[in-house]
């Protein structure tokens, strides 16, 4: 069976950062990620990215183009479409799956760099509004949501910031939260609030997505009727005519497959000390994995990568 020294699981850019700090220190290292290519979330980042020192790119996947070039310069050790489908900590093996073939790699060490993902409503239809590709970015995708009505579900500052964006372009945005308590800024809700295009649905669950081959309406649960904005109060909706959904309802750590083998906080988060070890002491995570979203970003994810390799490196002697 193949054996690595450290094995990462995942390539967004806290395990792009330790492969190349494993490199660097000379570390006998294999990251392993099960999408086609290296960069994680940086493929969902449509936006100017200026909080990177050294590195401000016009979105996330010219970043990514940056950070691979380097990674692969490095000559550092990867596989891409091999996803991790099981770790047997006691053994210290995992089992993956390239294409369709099934092997195991033994670790001494393993970091978890698996990230996060958008939270999902969990409603019928929006699995199928997803695989039909229904998936709008508010600052990349204005133009294509020219004159349609558009449903942004969340109450963070995610939610608040595409309402924002969209109300310029859209003929009618709805911005629908379960709660009457928004997360978002405060500056953010005061300028949606104030703002006649957007119409604040609080305290209203969507309960289903319909359309067959695009969206066409959603069904709606409201728990007291009051509206945010005055039309709409005492009015009850059933069933609202829209063209596009935005879920916008925060991240979830990616750690199914290490829940029950680590300790993990209430909000899913692998639990860490601080140079990264897991309960386990041969487990370390890294970035979005271990990090609350307020506090996570491609910087910090790239500087626990190097955190771990160089505690890593004094661990394996090197
Ligand atoms: C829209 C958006 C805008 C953002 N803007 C900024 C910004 O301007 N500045 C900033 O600093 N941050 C920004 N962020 C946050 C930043 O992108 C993340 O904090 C960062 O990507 C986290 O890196 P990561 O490596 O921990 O995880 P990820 O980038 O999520 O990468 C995890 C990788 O692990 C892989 N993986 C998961 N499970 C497995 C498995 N079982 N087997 C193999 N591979 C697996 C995934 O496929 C993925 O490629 C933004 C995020 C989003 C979504």
């Amino acid at each position: 069976m193949r054996h690595v020294d450290v094995l990462i699981i995942g390539g967004g850019p806290a395990g792009i950062s330790a492969a190349i700090w494993c490199k660097r220190l000379g570390i006998d290292c294999l990251l392993l990620e099960e999408q086609s290519q290296l960069g994680g979330q940086l493929f969902n980042i449509f936006n100017e990215i200026i909080d990177y020192p050294g590195m401000r790119t016009k979105n996330g996947i010219e970043m990514q183009r940056e950070m691979v070039k380097h990674f692969v310069e490095m000559d550092c050790l990867y596989e891409v479409n091999t996803k991790v489908l099981f770790i047997d900590e006691r053994s210290k093996t995992v089992k993956v799956k390239k294409q369709a073939k099934k092997q195991e790699i033994c670790y001494t060490y393993l970091i978890l760099a698996t990230g996060s993902s958008q939270r999902k409503l969990g409603v019928p239809g929006e699995q199928q509004m997803i695989d039909r590709g229904e998936v709008y970015s508010a600052s990349a995708d204005g133009e294509r949501l020219k004159g349609k009505t558009v449903a942004i579900i969340g109450g963070g500052d995610r939610a608040f910031e595409g309402a924002h964006l969209l109300s310029s372009k859209a003929r009618e945005v709805y911005l629908i939260h379960r709660s009457t308590r928004f997360k978002a800024r405060e500056q953010y809700v005061e300028r949606i609030i104030s703002n006649p295009c957007i119409k604040v649905m609080t305290d209203t669950e969507v309960t289903a997505i319909h359309g067959d081959r695009h969206v066409t309406s959603i069904d709606l649960e409201s728990k007291n009727k009051e509206y945010k904005n005055k039309e709409y109060k005492n009015k009850e909706y059933k069933n609202l005519l829209v063209d596009a959904v935005l879920i916008r309802l925060g991240v979830a750590p990616n750690v199914d497959l290490i829940k029950g083998k680590v300790a993990t906080a209430q909000n899913g988060l692998i639990v860490t000390d601080d140079v990264h070890q897991s309960s386990n002491p041969f487990i370390y995570a890294i970035g979005d994995s271990c990090t609350t979203p307020l506090f996570s970003s491609i910087s910090s994810s790239a500087g626990q990568g190097a955190i771990v390799a160089k505690q890593l490196s004094s661990m394996l002697n090197i």
